[in-house]
C-alpha cells in the first residue's frame, strides 16, 4: 500500500519510518522495514497492526547503523494480515528483501515452479515469489535480477528490493502502480507517492511504465525491463506537506 526507500548518509530507519508515517493516510493493516548495514548485514522487522507496533520493536534500536533501507505499509490482498505475511519478504538465505504494492496475478504458477525447484516459501502472499525469483538471478546483480524477474510477472506492482551483496543500493520497479524517485544531495529516496520523502527533498522523478531504477547515494540509473536507459521525467513538487 505505502512504499519508502532510502540510500544516503542518514540513519535509514529514521527516514523510512518517518516516510511510512506520512503514508499512513492511505490505510494499512501491517508494516515492516528492511535495513542493510555497511558490512552487508540485513535486518528485517515487521508487525501486523499499527505503525506503533513496528516503532516499538525498533525502539530497542536497529542492530547496526544502516544507511540503506526500505519500508512498507500493507493492505492485504493475498494472505491474512499477520506478522508473517507482512512485508518485507526474503529469499531462502535471507540475503534479499522485497516490498510490494499491488497484485502478482500469476503468483500461484510461479510459486509451484519455485517449490519444484526447491525454494521454501513461508508466507501466504502473492509477493513472496518475487524474493525467490530475485534469488535465482542474484549473480547478475540486483538491478538485472529485478529486470529478469519483472518479465516473469503479470499484474500490478511497485517493487523495492535490497540485497546483502549490494549495501548502498536500492532497486525499484513498477507496472500499473506508481513509484517516484526523490533526488537529494548525496542521498536519494523512493516513494509510492511524494509524501514519502517530502520532508527531505522536493526534486522528483516519476518512473514510467515498466521501468527499473537502481538507486545509490549519488547515482540514479533508470532503464526499461530490457536494460535500455530510459528518458526521465524530472519535476519540482510545489505543494506544502
Ligand atoms: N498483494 C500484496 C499482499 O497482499 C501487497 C498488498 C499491498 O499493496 O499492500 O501482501
Amino acid at each position: 500500500c505505502g512504499i519508502v526507500g532510502y540510500v544516503g548518509g542518514r540513519q535509514a530507519v529514521d527516514v523510512v519510518v518517518e516516510g511510512l508515517g506520512r503514508l499512513e493516510y492511505r490505510g494499512y493493516d501491517s508494516s515492516g522495514i528492511a535495513l542493510v548495514g555497511p558490512g552487508g548485514e540485513l535486518e528485517v522487522q515487521k508487525r501486523a497492526g499499527k505503525l506503533a507496533n513496528l516503532r516499538s520493536v525498533l525502539a530497542e534500536g536497529p542492530a547496526s547503523f544502516a544507511t540503506t533501507g526500505i519500508g512498507h505499509t500493507r493492505w492485504a490482498t493475498h494472505g491474512a494480515p499477520t506478522d508473517r505475511n507482512a512485508h518485507p519478504h526474503t529469499d531462502c538465505d535471507e540475503r534479499i528483501a522485497v516490498i510490494h504494492n499491488g497484485i502478482i496475478e500469476n503468483f500461484a504458477e510461479l510459486r509451484a515452479e519455485l517449490e519444484t525447484d526447491g525454494h521454501k516459501l513461508v508466507s501466504e502472499t502473492d509477493t513472496e515469489v518475487v524474493a525467490h525469483l530475485l534469488e535465482g538471478f542474484a549473480e547478475l546483480g540486483l538491478a538485472e535480477a529485478m529486470r529478469r524477474t519483472c518479465k516473469r510477472l503479470k499484474g500490478a506492482f511497485t517493487l523495492l528490493a535490497v540485497s546483502v551483496d549490494e549495501p548502498g543500493v536500492v532497486v525499484g520497479a513498477r507496472r500499473n502502480s506508481p513509484l517516484v524517485v526523490g533526488r537529494g544531495d548525496g542521498e536519494n529516496f523512493l516513494g509510492s507517492d511524494v509524501a514519502a520523502f517530502i520532508a527531505y527533498t522536493r526534486e522528483a522523478i516519476e518512473l514510467g511504465q515498466d521501468q527499473v531504477v537502481r538507486l545509490r547515494a549519488s547515482e540514479i540509473t533508470i532503464t526499461d525491463f530490457d536494460g535500455v536507459p530510459s528518458p526521465t521525467r524530472n519535476y519540482h513538487v510545489n505543494w506544502d506537506a
